[in-house]
């Protein structure tokens, strides 16, 4: 695997509203997934804005694009699909997962148990015919050089995936962090102490430093179109 092998999918926007976003404004949020091919097949993280309630849908007011319009832009079909990683299963993340009935869906066991207690997602796109969860406690390497590491923060269950390529790692971050600034800020906050920084200091998130003992090249976002370097 090299690094440019990993596939950003466009799978939409939707309008963030002024309530939620802290500058008084509504503002347009766009919903990415990543493909890679992986020596155990085709790995998908997250397949797309699902279809919520009529409350949720006039809160959002989402702007859809399927998971397999998606895929084909990179000229691949659902079907060539092995796996699939949902960062979380918020309802703009697993809109097409029915979509990939009895192939392995890669999640953390609280987050699957948050999500199976109510209130917190789109029930039919969580047990839908076929459903297979891949259920994970922390961190695993679900494929050579393929590691889902556990990221909690926006939600208790958040999970990212580290790319590990032959030219460096890819981080698909999810929602780890909203944008590659806020990614960039926490980098920073773990090296403080090195850059020879006195406190007070700010504390980084309690995962940054397994993920960067993995040495990423490229941080990529689920509702971030900026890629964070080192
Ligand atoms: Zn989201």
């Amino acid at each position: 695997m090299r690094i440019d092998d990993v596939r950003r999918l466009d799978l939409g926007t939707f309008v963030r509203p002024a309530e939620e976003t802290g500058t008084g404004l509504p503002r347009v949020d766009v919903v990415y997934g990543y493909v890679v091919r992986t020596p155990g097949g085709v790995l998908l993280l997250d397949t797309g804005l699902g279809k919520a309630d009529d409350e949720t849908e006039a809160w959002y007011r989402p702007r859809r694009v399927s998971v397999d319009e998606a895929l084909g832009t990179v000229g691949l079909a659902t079907a060539d699909v092995g796996l699939v990683v949902n960062c979380h299963l918020h309802f703009d993340h697993i809109g097409g997962n029915p979509r990939f009935a009895g192939r392995p869906l890669f999640c953390q066991r609280t987050e699957l148990e948050t999500a199976r207690a109510g209130d917190y997602t789109v029930p039919e796109l969580v047990d839908f015919a076929g459903a297979s969860y891949d259920v994970l406690d922390g961190e695993a390497e679900i494929v050579a050089g393929v590691h889902v590491i556990p990221t909690p923060g926006h939600v208790a269950g958040h999970q990212s995936v580290v790319v590990v390529c032959d030219d460096g790692s890819v981080v698909l971050a999810g929602q780890a962090h909203d944008t590659a600034s806020q990614w960039s800020a926490d980098v920073l906050a773990a090296r403080a102490g090195e850059l020879g920084h006195r406190p007070p200091l700010p504390e980084p998130s309690p995962w940054l430093a397994r993920i960067l003992e993995l040495d990423p090249r490229r941080v990529v976002f689920a509702h971030d179109a900026a890629v964070w370097v080192p």
